[in-house]
């Protein structure tokens, strides 16, 4: 497989936490040789006009996307939406709630960090245009010299269970892939073994979210390992789910996690989001 037929179904841009544009991701895509690329952004599709306008200038395809988490009687997860329509009423009002949500959590978080002697503000943060979050929350600690890394504020501060934590609203996975769906898009279950690395829960899961309308599974992702990507192979091939994958992308805030992935990971085929339009296709088609 030449670098001319892989992709990287899942970045974050500046619209959510990554640090570059959704232009940049495409220049970078372009500049190492993908030949498409989807902008994932958490809770929101405000980058994916941009990432779209410069794929076309470019010749990289850009697939639309978003990220939301969402839960299922114990479970969290992530979702991924592909091939929304970004500007879908329905899925906008939902990722409103979202983002409303976002406000008031940061918010909590802020309150219990200042409880704990630290003098900091919400409105020190980063002007919204994007998604802002515990990330931004982690790199104003340390231009406040409240911690040196990013690891340390979530560690210290932010990571469930430390003492600024606060729990942000999860709609019911059933809501998120309705949303995406009567968007146009298709639903995937983002790194299925990242609350899970043994995937000892996973058939049952998968099974109840296919039954909700998921489409498919984030197959290829950074940290899965041969025997992780062959058990989730199997199980998608066995409940008839599709396929994607990609780096997780978000810049030089995750610098170890670079846009098509690291050197010996898995390239991802453009097989895979050539599948995932043609299913969105169909998808889109109107019933009789
Ligand atoms: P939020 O959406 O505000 O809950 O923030 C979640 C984001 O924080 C995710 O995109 C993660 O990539 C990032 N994150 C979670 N834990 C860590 C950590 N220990 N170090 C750095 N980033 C983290
Ligand atoms: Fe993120
Ligand atoms: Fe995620
Ligand atoms: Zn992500």
């Amino acid at each position: 497989m030449t670098a001319m037929d892989t992709v990287d179904l899942h970045t974050h841009s500046s619209y959510s936490d990554g640090s570059l544009t959704p232009g940049q991701i495409v220049e970078l895509a372009k500049k190492i040789g993908l030949r498409g690329v989807a902008v994932t952004d958490h809770d929101t599709t405000a980058g994916v006009a941009e990432a779209t306008r410069r794929g076309e200038e470019l010749g990289v395809e850009v697939l639309s996307g978003v990220e939301i988490g969402a839960g299922l009687d114990d479970h969290t997860m992530h979702l991924l939406g592909y091939g929304i329509r970004p500007n879908d009423p329905k899925l906008l009002s939902l990722l409103r709630l979202l983002q409303e949500a976002r406000v008031e959590r940061n918010r909590r978080i802020f309150a219990r960090l200042n409880h704990l002697g630290i003098q900091v503000m919400a409105t020190e943060l980063p002007a919204a245009d994007g998604q802002i979050g515990r990330p931004h929350i982690a790199r104003l600690l340390i231009t406040k010299g409240v911690v040196r890394t990013i690891d340390q504020a979530f560690s210290r501060f932010l990571r469930r269970g430390a003492p600024a934590y606060a729990e942000n609203i999860r709609i019911p996975a059933a809501q998120a892939i309705e949303a995406i769906t009567q968007a146009g898009g298709l639903a995937f279950l983002a790194h299925p073994a990242g609350n899970d690395p043994k995937l000892q829960n996973i058939e049952p899961l998968l099974r109840k979210l296919k039954a909700l309308g998921l489409a498919g599974l984030e197959l290829y992702y950074p940290t899965h390992t041969p025997q992780m990507h062959s058990t989730l192979e199997r199980l998608g091939r066995d409940l008839g789910l599709l396929f994607s994958g990609g780096s997780d992308f978000h810049g030089a805030a995750k610098p170890h996690m670079p846009l098509g992935g690291r050197a010996g990971d898995r390239p991802v085929p453009f097989q895979l989001l050539a599948a995932i339009r043609e299913g969105c296709r169909i998808e889109t088609v109107p019933r009789h």
